[in-house]
């Protein structure tokens, strides 16, 4: 992999992680001064500072016209946080996405071309379009429900609907391979994989 492809996680102005960037990207961000780098010390540095550090043998790097510049792992973002709230926006994948594929009602776990929006309090009884009434369904599940409430349908949902405190893809994105850098900021993130994967299990 080209080192300008490498990922490099992406802070907001608190520190959470929001979103994986490549390294290109993340440069790019740091030569606008739209972010800084931040080193393994949690030390921050903009453009010309970071590109005047040492490179060590260990360290990846590119090149630049006349040195080398060192591959930042972890990036702050400086001046906005719209990355956040962009990433939970309500939409029919990022429901699926927080669901993990899986159908609310038997527990299913379907291609994305198979699953179905279920509105639990449904709309023509005046459910609302929205995180805590929309979850993931099989299409069986949805034909049963039909236009009922989860009660009168004798259907019990696995978990209660919520909007999501994180983007559902960051949890995926960072996945398994991740620096060593990036340790120190992902507890959160790991808080809510744990919350989901603990939800999954008391739901049976
Ligand atoms: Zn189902």
């Amino acid at each position: 992999m080209s080192v300008l492809a490498k990922r490099v996680l992406v802070l907001n102005r608190s520190y959470l992680p929001v979103h994986i960037t490549s390294t290109r990207r993340a440069l790019s961000l740091l030569y606008q001064d739209m972010a800084h780098a931040v080193d393994d010390q949690y030390r921050t540095f903009d453009f010309a500072t970071w590109s005047t550090q040492a490179v060590s043998v260990d360290d990846e790097s590119v090149g630049l016209v006349d040195r080398m510049i060192r591959v930042p792992r972890v990036v702050l973002l400086l001046r906005y946080d719209r990355i956040p709230k962009r990433s939970v926006r309500f939409t029919r994948f990022n429901i699926y996405a927080r669901d993990r594929h899986r159908c609310q009602y038997c527990g299913c776990r379907l291609l994305r071309s198979e699953l179905n929006l279920d509105h639990v309090v449904p709309r023509s009884r005046g459910g609302a379009s929205t995180w805590d009434n929309v979850v993931c369904s099989c299409r069986r599940c949805n034909r049963i429900k039909g236009g009922r409430t989860p009660e009168e349908a004798g259907m019990h949902l696995r978990r209660r609907p919520f909007r999501p405190k994180w983007s559902p893809f960051l949890v995926d994105e960072v996945g398994r391979k991740r620096y060593k850098e990036w340790l120190p900021y992902l507890g959160a993130v790991d808080g809510t994989w744990r919350n989901l994967e603990e939800t999954e299990r008391s739901a049976g």
